[in-house]
């Protein structure tokens, strides 16, 4: 179990490179926002987080976030990082508010619908899947330009970029051509549809540094901050 002391070390840490990494890509701190994923970790642990004063958390199953989001402060906000069951969309979308795995047309057909009779406008990524790895979810490079038309015509979704989780290497800075690539999808996808996506949800615990040298508008940051999952 992480101590109190030890999370919050961690936590200036991660702070500590975040500033060094937008130093060196020439950026500026409010660009890239730093999201603390919580899953398996107990609400007493993650009450550790808070209380050094973070507010922005992220689960990757719904359930797991049902269980806890209530027990937790209600001025902390919650992303959804992890894939969405078509089962679970009317019980997600009121505790997240984000939602960083749209990882198909008929997933985001569901929740626009689901969102407009619950009378929300959730905030989305689109979930990329570069490598093409069968064990992951997510739009490929050629889906996304086949089924983006439709997406943006889903008036409750706020599309608001891409999101990739890299095929896992030895290697950090493995994970770089495919934070590169993300980041020149959107660049590519903006010019041939003329629209703004903005945003990169990208960078885990092992890769964040690169992930915001090469355009990372927001990190997904677990064990980092609480040490190896299952490590209770
Ligand atoms: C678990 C998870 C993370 C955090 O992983 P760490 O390596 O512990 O930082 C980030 N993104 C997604 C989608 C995850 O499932």
């Amino acid at each position: 179990m992480p101590d109190p002391e030890t999370i919050h070390d961690n936590l200036e840490t991660i702070e500590a490179k975040i500033q060094a990494a937008v130093d060196k890509a020439g950026r500026k701190r409010d660009e890239v926002e730093f999201m603390v994923v919580s899953k398996t970790w107990p609400v007493e642990v993650v009450q550790m987080v808070v209380d050094c004063g973070h507010t922005l958390f992220g689960e990757n199953k719904v359930q797991e976030g049902m269980a806890k989001i209530p027990e937790l402060p209600s001025s902390l906000e919650w992303h959804l990082i992890g894939h969405l069951q078509k089962n679970k969309i009317r019980k997600a979308l009121p505790l997240f508010q984000r939602l960083h795995s749209i990882d198909s047309l008929e997933l985001a057909e569901q929740v626009n619908r689901i969102a407009g009779e619950e009378g929300l406008y959730p905030d989305v990524y689109l979930e990329v899947n570069l490598a093409e790895e069968a064990s992951k979810y997510g739009f490929t490079q050629k889906a996304i330009r086949r089924d983006l038309e439709s997406l943006l015509e889903l008036d409750r979704l706020n599309i608001r970029g891409l999101m990739i989780i890299p095929p896992a290497t030895a290697l950090p800075e493995e994970s770089r051509p495919y934070f590169v690539q993300l980041r020149e999808l959107r660049d590519a996808l903006e010019t041939e549809f003329d629209l703004k996506l903005g945003e990169l949800s990208m960078g885990m615990s092992s890769d964040y540094a690169i992930a915001i040298e090469e355009g990372s508008t927001i990190v997904r940051v677990g064990s980092a901050v609480f040490g190896p999952r299952g490590s209770k």
